[in-house]
């Protein structure tokens, strides 16, 4: 009679328990307010609601990033036929900036003398690239001795 007693009271306490905790995790009423955070150049914009009783948080009404507003593209340095050229551009919003490079100019030999016109960079004549059969052998055996040296160093 003694036990049944105890096990009765036991049940009983963890029934109460049991009823605060629901109590306790019951639906907030949730009062909301709502901010706007409007899209920026990178970033999504969206509105958040954080209720002013529990501090639940819900984000949605996502916008997509704007992309960057950027303005023409200026000249940093002009590309030359012995190094390429930069340029930037700016972004009205946010002022960031983008660089690229400008591929280098080809030679330019519009006077026919064999060297670059801006450069002194000298034009190798069609007849040197190919090699006579005697150079060929020459720079063959000399490759050759080359790799030997390299194997038995
Ligand atoms: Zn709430
Ligand atoms: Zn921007
Ligand atoms: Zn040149």
């Amino acid at each position: 009679m003694k036990t049944m007693k105890t096990m009765l009271s036991v049940l009983l306490a963890v029934l109460l328990l049991a009823a605060c905790g629901v109590l306790a995790m019951a639906e907030c009423a949730h009062e909301y307010d709502p901010t706007y955070y409007p899209p920026t150049c990178n970033d999504r914009g969206y509105t958040e609601y954080v209720c002013s009783l529990c501090g639940d948080r819900i984000q949605e009404g996502f916008v997509n990033a704007t992309g960057h507003m950027y303005g023409e593209w200026q000249d940093l340095s002009q590309p030359t036929c012995t190094a390429t050229g930069l340029q930037k551009r700016v972004c009205r919003v946010c002022q960031g900036t983008e660089t690229r490079t400008i591929g280098m100019l080809d030679h330019a030999d519009a006077d026919g003398d064999g060297t670059c016109d801006t450069c002194d960079f000298v034009f190798e004549k069609e007849e040197n690239n190919e090699l006579s059969p005697y150079e060929w052998l020459k720079l063959f055996f000399r490759n050759l001795v080359a790799w030997f040296r390299a194997i038995f160093a």
